[in-house]
This record gives C-alpha cells, sequence and structure tokens, in this order.
C-alpha cells in the first residue's frame, strides 16, 4: 500500500461511522488503529449493557450537551436517535426502549452490532490496518509505530477519531493531543466526566461497605437538582450511575471552590414529617440500629452511612437525625483519576474546527468522536454524538474530496 486516501484514524465508533460515511460517498478509506482489534471501547460499553441512546424529545436530548449544543446540535439532528436505530436495523440488530427510556440493541452486547458492521464496512472496500499506532506527521506524511517498523502514508485528507483520554488500555489513551499541541491547535485540557470521586471513608466504613449498591436514593449537588437512583460504595469513595450523572456539577464545584459535597436523600418516597414522628416515638430499650429499621426502614449500608456521616449527639436526637436522613451530606475530596473516567471533557474545541469539522489549521485535517470538546451524561448521549460527529465529519471530508481540494 503507497498512497492510501482517505485515511481514518481511530478505529473506535466515530471512526467507523466516518469510514462508513466515506464509503457511502465513494471513498474506500484506509483505517488504522492502534489495537489489534476494532471498537475495544465500544465492546467494553456493551459488557453492561450498551446504553445506544435515548428515546425522548429531540430538545430534551439536545439539552443533555449543555455549552456544547450549538455545536453538536446540526450533527444530532443529521443523525438523531431515531436515525441510529434505523442505522442498527440495517445492520440487523434491533433496539428496544427499557424504561428509563435509554436505548439498547436487543441482548444489550456491542459485540453482534461491531461484528456485523466490520462486515459491511470490508465490503464496502473500507481496508482496516490494526497495530498501526499514529505518531503524527513527517513533512506531508503520516508516520505510524507498528510492529514491523516505522511506516509512513501521504494521505490527500485525514480524519482523526481518536478517542478521550481514559480506559487507555483500550486504546484512547490522549497521547495524541501532544501531536495536535505541536501543530499549535489550541486545546482544551482533558477532565474527567462522568466519574468516581474519593471520599475519606473509615477504614470500619470501608471494610463493612465497600462494594455494596446504595438504592433508590436521590442525591443533589450545588447547581444540580436532585435525582433519583442508585450508586455503590466503593474502597475510595463512591461511583455508579447516580454518581456518573451528578459529576460534571460535583468536579464544577471541587475545582472552583475547592470542595464540594453530595446532598443524599435516603428516603425519598418519605416526607420528613413522617420521618420526624417516626424516629420520634420511644426507643425504649432498643438499639439505634433496630430503632431505625423499624420505625423508618432504614437498615443495611443506608443506615451505616448515617453512623459514618454523623456525630453522636446528632444520631441521639430523633428530629436532627430525621432531617439528616433526608439531607445527608457526604464531602467529596477530589474525582477519581482521568484514566477511570467513563469518558473525558476537554480535547479539541470546535472553534478549532469549521462547520464540517476540518482544523482550520491543518485543512484537510478532520475530527470527530469523544476527541472533540464536549461532554454529555451517561444514558446513550455519548455513543449518539460520537456516531453523529464521525458521519458528519466523513460527510465534510467527502466533499473536501470531491472539490479536489483534497490534492494537497
Ligand atoms: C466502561 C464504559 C462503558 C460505557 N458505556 C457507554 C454506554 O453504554 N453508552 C454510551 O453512549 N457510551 C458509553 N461509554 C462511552 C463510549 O464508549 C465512548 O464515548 C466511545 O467509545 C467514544 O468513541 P470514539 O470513537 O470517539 O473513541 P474510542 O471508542 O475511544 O476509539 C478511539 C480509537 O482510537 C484509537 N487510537 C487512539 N490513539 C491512537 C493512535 N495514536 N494511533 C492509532 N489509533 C489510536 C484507539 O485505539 C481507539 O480504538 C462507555 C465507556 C466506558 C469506558
Amino acid at each position: 500500500m503507497q498512497n492510501p486516501s482517505p485515511i481514518v484514524i481511530g478505529c473506535g465508533p466515530a471512526g467507523l461511522m466516518a469510514a462508513e460515511t466515506l464509503a457511502r460517498a465513494g471513498y474506500a478509506a484506509h483505517c488504522f488503529d492502534a489495537m489489534p482489534s476494532v471498537g475495544r471501547k465500544f465492546l467494553m460499553a456493551g459488557k453492561s449493557g450498551l446504553n445506544l441512546s435515548h428515546a425522548e424529545t429531540l430538545e430534551n436530548f439536545l439539552q443533555r450537551y449543555g455549552d456544547a449544543r450549538p455545536r453538536l446540535e446540526a450533527c444530532i439532528r443529521a443523525f438523531s436517535p431515531d436515525d441510529l436505530r434505523a442505522w442498527a436495523a440495517g445492520l440487523g440488530i434491533a433496539t428496544f426502549v427499557g424504561s428509563s427510556g435509554r436505548i439498547f440493541p436487543e441482548g444489550m452486547k456491542a459485540a453482534p452490532l461491531l461484528r456485523a458492521w466490520r462486515a459491511r464496512l470490508r465490503q464496502q472496500g473500507v481496508q482496516f490496518h490494526m497495530r498501526h499506532r499514529w505518531q503524527g506527521w513527517q513533512g506531508e506524511q503520516l508516520v505510524f509505530d507498528t510492529p514491523e517498523g516505522e511506516r509512513r502514508f501521504r494521505g490527500n485528507a485525514v480524519l482523526l477519531a481518536l478517542g478521550g483520554a481514559s480506559w487507555s488500555k483500550l486504546g484512547s489513551d490522549g497521547a495524541w493531543a501532544q501531536t495536535l499541541a505541536e501543530k499549535k491547535i489550541p486545546l482544551a485540557p482533558f477532565r474527567p466526566a462522568n466519574c468516581g470521586f474519593d471520599v475519606a471513608w473509615s477504614e470500619h466504613f470501608r471494610e463493612r461497605c465497600a462494594g455494596l449498591p446504595v438504592k433508590n436514593v436521590s442525591a443533589a449537588c450545588p447547581n444540580f437538582p436532585p435525582r433519583r437512583g442508585d450508586f455503590v460504595i466503593t474502597l475510595h469513595g463512591v461511583e455508579g450511575s447516580l454518581i456518573y450523572a451528578l459529576s460534571a456539577p460535583l468536579r464544577d464545584a471541587l475545582e472552583r471552590d475547592g470542595n464540594a459535597a453530595l446532598t443524599l436523600d435516603l428516603l425519598p418516597d418519605v416526607a420528613s414529617e413522617r420521618l420526624i414522628a417516626e424516629l420520634g416515638r420511644p426507643r425504649g430499650r432498643d438499639s439505634l440500629a433496630n430503632h431505625l429499621r423499624r420505625r423508618a426502614g432504614l437498615t443495611g449500608v443506608k443506615a451505616q452511612l448515617l453512623y459514618e456521616c454523623l456525630p453522636p449527639e446528632t444520631l441521639r436526637d430523633a428530629a436532627r437525625l430525621a432531617t439528616r436522613v433526608k439531607r445527608l451530606q457526604i464531602p467529596i475530596q477530589r474525582p477519581r483519576p482521568l484514566d477511570e473516567a467513563i469518558s473525558t471533557a476537554g480535547g479539541v474545541p470546535f472553534t478549532a474546527l469549521n462547520e464540517s469539522l476540518m482544523l482550520t489549521r491543518l485543512p484537510g485535517v478532520f475530527c470527530a468522536g469523544e476527541m472533540l470538546d464536549w461532554e454529555a451524561p451517561t444514558g446513550g448521549y455519548l455513543l449518539t454524538a460520537c456516531l453523529a460527529t464521525g458521519k458528519a465529519a466523513g460527510m465534510g471530508m467527502a466533499g473536501w474530496l470531491r472539490q479536489g481540494t483534497g490534492d494537497r
């Protein structure tokens, strides 16, 4: 292979969608990835149930992208959650809407979809080159590190879909940031998104409760309304879907104020007045644990959280205890390390890109997926935006090639 054209680097969902879009436009891409196989993070996402997208009004859907909405809106309107479902169906993968509105493939796994997708891409003429780690440019040439040594290719149009900077063992290590910084592309620093947090648990609590789920609570934090769900106590602190939902405002509060607290309502279905009345009943010879269980149904990890977070005088005072059950503050220390986050914010800012997702400083170089500077909660919003930007960048690149501007 001498001078493949066009080139896609990064074979996660964004890169594969870009390659598919290019193929449909008549440009069979050569796709490169550092890993031995495609879509490793996508496969990992399927381990706990692949949440492809979310069924809700498009307006609500778009709101989930916060500040990045204006730049992502056109991409998502052109590849909406409905389009995504039709696309999956075209690969022979039926989807369904779960009770929470989340859209999953039948079987919940990523592997069948990825297998069908890769086979279709091959039929479309797309060629894959695995174990090719992109190192940057040498003049006009793209330089790859491979098991056979260094290889160089000249691509007249290049689409980068290199992912964020978490779960580096699956390929997305964020090392590309250095390469783009050397090309004077202004990058937003990587920040953990959808991440867990450290909490200074006591040794006693950690031993008893690490690994236990805390179910059906309501959680809130500064500048964020209360939200219902579940989370998990870990050796280091807290993680899980409810924590991920609050992770951006918690992270921002830590950065801004140096401290932040998670405020929990341990019994969101019980009114404060009723709880005060129940816990205020005479305890007699009952232990506190029995009293909490009999009067409020508080047992297990929820009761342990009270013992862990409240001073003895509050535990002894029924009214103050009831108030704290409804408003338990857990001081948060810091986000877990970047590499553990489900996704990362930061990367290539939209201001560095034109409408076609091409780097204005590097004509012919397009970017897509999580490497762009946006963030969204879990719930299928991540994959939808990765696929949508992959499609938009693929279309942008096809337009660029059609106009002949690809002949640099
Ligand atoms: C545990 C987990 C569960 C998740 N669950 C969900 C979910 O249910 N729903 C959802 O919407 N999202 C989920 N996500 C997030 C989602 O998987 C990612 O947002 C998505 O995979 C990002 O797609 P991408 O194509 O932009 O990047 P990636 O999937 O990260 O792909 C980037 C590719 O680029 C390659 N690469 C990087 N650097 C180089 C280089 N220098 N040279 C060559 N190749 C390189 C990598 O090897 C990788 O294959 C989950 C993430 C994790 C970690």
